[in-house]
């Protein structure tokens, strides 16, 4: 069948961003998409990544959140193991500078709030005049055990760990999450110069000496691939998975962009799916979702005037009155507990919804 739309894709006239244009009856779409996004989502690790068969799975999905905490914990030790020994000096402000990573992960902790709250504002400050490089590298080191040295016997045991989850995660997918890399110290000082290999040399903060790549110590350890995590902590995988299963079903498909409504207001959208002239627009969920989500989701889809749309969820809607509210709107296809459900499963729903022939 031909599609009755015409899609323009717009030289762009800033560096910033991609326009794309829809038309087509009754349709005007503008599309604006992130290139950063996309430069992301076009990497070919990251493209086979979310192309794991059931990746929003449980089985899946909580193995790769243990993952990552348990990597955000291997180059974070000094967090839970000499968080006590910095609580009353000032070097425990550089935790807070620094890695967002820290805050993910460990916010909820009770230990960090109390912490938290320690923290001078003019300790802060002086931190924060600091070069960004220079900064990281000295936080790392007291990440890893403080200005002392480095405990190598920790870092291997929880190097250890770190492995064994990604081999699980391999058995079960077939992909390889992890990559190899390593920690670099001063072999004097055994303070970390760097936490991946570099060129040239890095200037030791405790002995002051320039340690060059091939006198550096080293630590072998290993990592989440970068863009891997990276679309994981942006949830982006979760979108580029749903785009993926909307392209099976043969439609076009645009990952996380902004499109504007027939109000003038630009609304983000995860996935916006195009198939024979139906507008389909997707909403992703990774984690709780609100009765206000569930209403901004519907002004977006009359404001866009997307004939199907789709609340993908990981989990559940909290409560039967937004449940009902949205069984009640014919235009919507809620998948519901997605981490419970097997991807075949999915795909046979969307058919059905969409009214396509297997
Ligand atoms: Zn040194």
């Amino acid at each position: 069948m031909e599609m009755p739309i015409s899609i323009i894709e717009l030289d762009s006239s800033t560096k910033q961003e991609n326009i794309t244009l829809i038309l087509g009856k009754n349709i005007l779409l503008k599309i604006i998409e992130d290139l950063e996004k996309q430069t992301l989502l076009k990497n070919k690790t990251v493209k086979e990544f979310v192309s794991i068969r059931n990746l929003c799975h449980d089985d899946i999905r909580l193995l790769i959140e243990e993952l990552i905490k348990e990597e955000a914990f291997l180059f974070a030790p000094g967090l839970t193991r000499t968080f006590l020994s910095f609580a009353k000096g000032e070097n425990l402000n550089l935790f807070f500078t620094l890695e967002n990573s820290l805050k993910r992960y460990f916010a909820d902790s009770k230990l960090y709030k109390t912490l938290e709250k320690e923290i001078s504002q003019t300790v802060k400050r002086k931190f924060e005049r600091m070069p960004r490089d220079e900064l990281q590298t000295i936080c790392s080191s007291f990440m890893h055990g403080f200005v002392g040295k480095v405990d190598e016997k920790w870092v291997k045991t929880e190097n250890k760990k770190l492995l064994s989850i990604g081999d699980k995660i391999n058995e079960k997918t077939g992909f390889e999450i992890l990559v190899p890399s390593s920690i670099l110290l001063c072999p004097k000082c055994k303070v970390i110069l760097s936490t991946e290999e570099f060129t040239g040399a890095k200037k030791c903060y405790i002995c002051n000496k320039n340690i060059t790549r091939e006198n550096a110590k080293r630590i072998y350890v290993y990592k989440v691939n970068e863009q891997v995590k990276r679309v994981w902590e942006k949830n982006l995988w979760f979108e580029a998975y749903m785009a993926r299963l909307l392209r099976k079903l043969d439609c076009k498909t645009w990952t996380s962009v902004h499109v504007m409504g027939a109000s003038g207001i630009l609304h983000e959208v995860d996935v916006l799916a195009i198939r024979n002239g139906t507008i389909l627009i997707c909403e992703c969920k990774t984690g709780k979702v609100s009765r206000n989500d569930v209403f901004n989701f519907c002004t977006k889809i009359s404001d866009l005037k997307s004939h199907i749309a789709i609340l993908a969820l990981i989990g559940e809607l909290p409560e039967p009155e937004t449940r009902e509210f949205v069984r009640k709107n014919p235009a919507i296809i809620r998948l519901e507990n997605m981490g419970k459900r097997e991807e075949a499963d999915i795909l046979n729903e969307l058919r059905r919804r969409l009214s396509i022939k297997a």
